[in-house]
């Protein structure tokens, strides 16, 4: 099984990389961004309770989200491998994914990591937030306290799979099947 981290602060390019990935691999996607959005938008209880931390560029309680993954790994039990897109978020939430897919002996297998400057991040999430409608997406001091959020809660991450050999950086900046190619190469070789 090819179970993949897709690693980067808001905005690096994480869900449209994964596109090419799940084509290329066959693999099932699960965004933790998109599964809150859906909660949210079917009013459930868990999706009210993280709207609250979303909207203000927070992270979500560890086991709120810790919760809802390992639920949806529950019911896809039948699948060649997943792309854990925005998840793992910190350290505790790696440990909880880590126990899981150990009990299943389906470990991580890399965690590729884009690498895109500040400015860009700022200047792609401006514009998605023009065309996507998401409110975090619309407000500047909110787009910079996600990626606060980011260089201080989840990019310890990196220290966390890079002693296991499985920390891949790539450049995130550049044409987006450029990326790709290169995203695709490394996972050829795990
Ligand atoms: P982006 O990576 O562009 O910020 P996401 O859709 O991945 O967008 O996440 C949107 C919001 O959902 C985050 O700002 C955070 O509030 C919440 N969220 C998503 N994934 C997690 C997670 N693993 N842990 C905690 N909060 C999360």
């Amino acid at each position: 099984m090819l179970n993949l981290v897709l690693f980067g602060p808001p905005g690096a390019g994480k869900g449209t990389q994964a596109e090419f990935l799940i084509k290329s691999f066959g693999l099932d996607h699960l965004s933790t961004g998109d599964l809150l959005r859906s909660e949210f938008a079917a009013g459930t209880k868990l999706g009210l309770e993280a709207k609250s931390y979303m909207e203000k560029g927070e992270l979500v309680p560890d086991e709120v989200v810790i919760g809802m993954i390992k639920s949806k790994l529950e019911s896809n039990k039948d699948t060649k491998g997943f792309i854990f897109d925005g998840f793992p978020r910190t350290v505790d939430q790696a440990k909880a994914l880590d126990e899981v897919l150990n009990e299943n002996a389906t470990p991580i297998s890399g965690m590729l990591s884009l690498e895109v400057d500040k400015q860009e991040l700022i200047n792609r999430l401006l514009s998605r937030g023009k065309v996507s409608g998401r409110a975090d997406d619309q407000d500047q001091s909110i787009i910079e306290n996600r990626i606060n959020v980011y260089n201080e809660k989840t990019l310890p991450l990196i220290e966390y799979y890079k002693p296991q050999g499985k920390h891949f950086g790539i450049n995130g900046m550049g044409s987006i099947e450029d990326i790709a190619g290169k995203l695709i190469g490394i996972v050829e070789k795990l």
